[in-house]
């Protein structure tokens, strides 16, 4: 991309929005200077454009695609993709569009349990904002202060489903500077259906994970508020691994717990900065109406009690304190509330959100593949992270979450300083973990910025890339939107 180009424009960018949301560093080239707490890259930080409104995102794609070619932008809501690339492109020459100042909540329905968000607003002001009514956020373990659209767009998961099932209608910039709507979207004056289909294809999924367009506003689904929510935590020692699994994911396929079920290996509760043990730590959501909710807990105490495979029963509701960090953040998010959840950056960082990136002499790197949700896939998952620790001496956090009766979103979490030592193995474990898992079967289901030059080869099909390619160079020939993110071929 030409200097020039950049220059002029940003400058135009400038007159557009106002000096104070443009970054963009002078004297530097790529290659030089800072990196993020993922240490993915070491290089400079990339210009950066703040717009405000869907309209100036309109207007600034449209100067871009007809007066600067050559120039990409490289749109994101908070930038907290931690331990995934955080706030930088894949592309390291592409413009950061910063969407954190459309922050506006456009409409907040309790009835029907729908809001209307733009990018910038927070999990912890959405929760905040249905805080005593009816309706509840299907909330992350990720700070409070990340965005439910960032989130959403590369298919994060929270607490009580994958979080792009709370997405129903999109709005869109093209790359041509088009606006459009797709999916439901609510109508102050005629009532519709949150129904998100439409006719024809669907096309809520074609912008999520995708760099087709730029996701300016959001319909996000809410959850009924259950009358009860009770959190049950168990025990279980990494001999009974594969069994446990299996008993526990029969609570699920019975009907008697609901949202995600979550384990943590005992290196996985140190990752996060919970109280170390050598054991697995599980924990149970039961919700309902308080009596279903009574015979319930009845029914999954007698179940794990007489498989003989679990200790240390606990029933825990929302007032009371977990143990340790991990199950203060679960306990509570469970429940719609990610209040608790930055105490677990404060644990491991003793920094806040707003000072991880910067400050910190931490770092994350996550690894996440999709796997069946059977016990012999999970012990199978352990043995290759065994196998990882043996080739790197890097000890890798393992968490189930279980998401669906059959589909486990299993995180690798891998914790480091900001060593040179440190950095070079944890990069070498997940180098072998991109390499083993999907070997196994085991694909990511979202990958940092580092690797997704693999993603053409980890789709099931080569079709699916050719598929990929020609809706790109039908909706944004030049390349102007997230170049190399979730790529049809390997981005060069
Ligand atoms: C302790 C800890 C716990 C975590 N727990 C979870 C968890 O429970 N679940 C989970 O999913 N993740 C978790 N994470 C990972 C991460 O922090 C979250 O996924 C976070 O929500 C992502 O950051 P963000 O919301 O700022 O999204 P962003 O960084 O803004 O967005 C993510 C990516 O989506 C694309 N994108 C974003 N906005 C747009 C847009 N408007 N238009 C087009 N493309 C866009 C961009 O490519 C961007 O890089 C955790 C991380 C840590 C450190």
């Amino acid at each position: 991309m030409s200097r020039d180009r950049l220059s002029a424009w940003l400058a135009a960018c400038e007159k557009l929005l106002g000096a104070d949301s443009i970054h963009a560093p002078v004297g530097l080239e790529p290659g030089d200077g800072a990196t993020n707490v993922s240490l993915f890259r070491s290089r400079c930080a990339p210009a950066t454009v703040r717009p405000m409104t869907t309209a100036q995102v309109r207007h600034m794609l449209r100067t871009l695609s007809e007066e600067v070619p050559g120039v990409s932008v490289y749109p994101l809501s908070t930038g907290r993709n931690w331990g995934l690339g955080s706030a930088e492109p894949v592309d390291d020459g592409a413009v950061v569009l910063d969407l954190s100042r459309m922050d506006r909540i456009r409409s907040l329905d309790v009835g029907l349990g729908l809001a209307v968000v733009e990018p910038g607003v927070t999990q912890g002001r959405l929760a905040h904002a249905l805080h005593g009514t009816p309706m509840m956020l299907n909330v992350t373990a990720s700070s409070a202060h990340t965005s439910v659209v960032g989130n959403a767009m590369d298919r994060g998961v929270g607490l009580r489903r994958q979080r792009c099932d709370d997405i129903i209608g999109l709005e869109v910039v093209l790359a041509d500077g088009t606006e459009i709507q797709v999916g439901a979207w609510p109508d102050d004056d005629t009532p519709r259906a949150p129904y998100p289909h439409g006719l024809g294809p669907g096309l809520v999924p074609l912008f999520l994970q995708s760099n087709l367009g730029v996701v300016t506003a959001a319909v996000v689904k809410l959850l009924p508020r259950p009358e009860q929510t009770r959190m049950v935590t168990v025990r279980f020692a990494a001999e009974d691994l594969e069994p446990a699994v299996d008993e526990l994911r029969h609570l699920y396929t019975r009907g008697l717990a609901h949202g995600v079920l979550k384990i943590y290996s005992a290196s996985a509760v140190g990752v996060y900065g919970g109280l170390r043990r050598s054991e697995y730590v599980a924990y149970i959501c039961v919700d309902g109406v308080a009596s279903v909710v009574a015979a319930a807990l009845a029914e999954v105490e007698r179940a794990l009690g007489e498989s003989g495979l679990f200790h240390d029963f606990r029933c825990l509701s929302p007032t009371d304190q977990g143990a340790d960090v991990v199950e203060d953040v679960v306990l509570h998010a469970l429940t719609g509330d990610p209040s608790r959840n930055d105490d677990m950056l404060r644990a491991t960082f003793g920094v806040t959100a707003h000072e991880v990136d910067a400050t910190s002499d931490q770092g994350w790197l996550f690894f996440l593949p999709m796997i069946p949700f059977t016990g012999r896939a999970v012990a199978q998952a352990r043995s290759l992270l065994e196998k990882v620790k043996e080739a790197t001496g890097v000890d890798c956090g393992m968490t189930v979450n279980a998401i669906t009766f059959d589909l486990i979103d299993l995180v690798v979490s891998i914790r480091f300083t900001r060593n040179f030592g440190e950095v070079e193995a944890a990069h070498r474990a997940l180098n072998l973990l991109y390499e083993w898992f999907p070997a196994q079967g085991f694909v990511p289901y979202r990958v940092d910025i580092d690797h997704m030059g693999l993603v053409p080869a980890l789709r099931s099909h080569p079709g699916q890339s050719r598929l990929v390619e020609l809706l790109k160079t039908a909706l944004d020939p030049q390349s102007l939107i997230s170049p190399g993110r979730y790529p049809a071929f390997p981005h060069h």
